[in-house]
């Protein structure tokens, strides 16, 4: 079984009900958390997950609300491993995540030096292996296998979605991506696709330019959920809501997935839980 937890469902917009864009991906004990925007910490709080319990990092693309709380991560997770040589956080991410997480521990280096100076069993500073990949397999341990290809969110290039693999169940992750191939590709007979979404019906008509400009490199709800139909998987988990979800109008979300894609529909609050195959895989 791999089970879904949609930590953050907000966007760059700060919301007091939506934390910013992270999922959770949780299978045979390892933890996958897949970006991780403002408040992911929080959240993975409320379901006792904490920053030093992450098997690794995954970065869609390094857009801000995507990556809002990287330095609080690596800080948190270092501050709060007690191991005497911790193992590394591997970040996998596409080209570029090296130099931003370089960079997010430069703009640190004082707390990262203060700590060091303070603590007698803190000497290193945060330990991570940072990857980058554009496509192909990424991770295979104990049975659990990562593989990305390239989505198409320009002109932010490059973008990455994941497919995460474990016994018989598969959950791929788009991140923000417009229809395209590579991610065709890469859910093809998965069991859940994960999709970003925005309201184009909502935000289209929106008299600001610089708000219409979104809708030209992200999925709609309709194109999510044709996506997840062409790839035949069982169930669509949308996410990511712009404009953020409303309560009470779930079902006005979900029909509009509903006309394009005839599986479970999955759409909800920050938490939402989705388990994807048997218990036992
Ligand atoms: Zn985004
Ligand atoms: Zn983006």
């Amino acid at each position: 079984m791999i089970e879904i937890t949609l930590l953050g469902t907000g966007s760059p917009i700060p919301d007091p009900n939506r934390a910013g864009p992270a999922t959770l991906v949780r299978a045979a004990g390892q933890v996958f958390l897949v970006d991780c925007g403002r408040g992911v910490l929080q959240r993975a709080a409320a379901i006792g997950v904490g920053a030093n319990g992450l098997s690794a990092l995954l970065l869609t693309h390094l857009h801000s609300d995507h990556i809002g709380d990287l330095g609080d991560l690596l800080i948190t997770r270092w501050i709060t491993t007690f191991a005497p040589d911790p193992a590394p956080l591997p970040i996998i991410g596409p080209p570029g995540t090296a130099e931003t997480v370089e960079a997010t521990l430069r703009a640190f280096g004082h707390d990262i030096g203060y700590r060091v100076a303070h603590h007698a069993d803190l000497n290193e500073p945060p330990a991570v292996d940072v990857y980058e990949y554009t496509e192909g397999p990424v991770w295979d341990r104990d049975g659990v296998t990562i593989r990305v290809a390239p989505t198409d969110h320009r002109p932010v290039a490059p973008t990455i979605g994941f497919r995460v693999d474990f016994g018989s169940a598969s959950v791929v992750l788009s991140g923000d991506t417009v229809p395209c191939a590579g991610l065709d590709e890469l859910a093809s007979g998965a069991d859940a696709l994960v999709h970003t979404v925005i309201r184009k019906d909502i935000v289209g008509n929106i008299p600001q330019q610089r708000l219409q400009d979104v809708c030209d490199y992200h999925s709609s709800v309709e194109e999510a959920a044709a996506t997840a139909a062409r790839a035949g998987v069982g169930t669509l988990v949308m996410t990511h809501y712009v404009p953020a979800l409303v309560p009470g109008q779930e079902e006005q979300w979900r029909a509009r997935a509903a006309g394009e894609f005839g599986g479970r529909i999955e759409l909800g609050d920050d938490l939402h839980r989705v388990e994807i195959g048997e218990p036992d895989d």
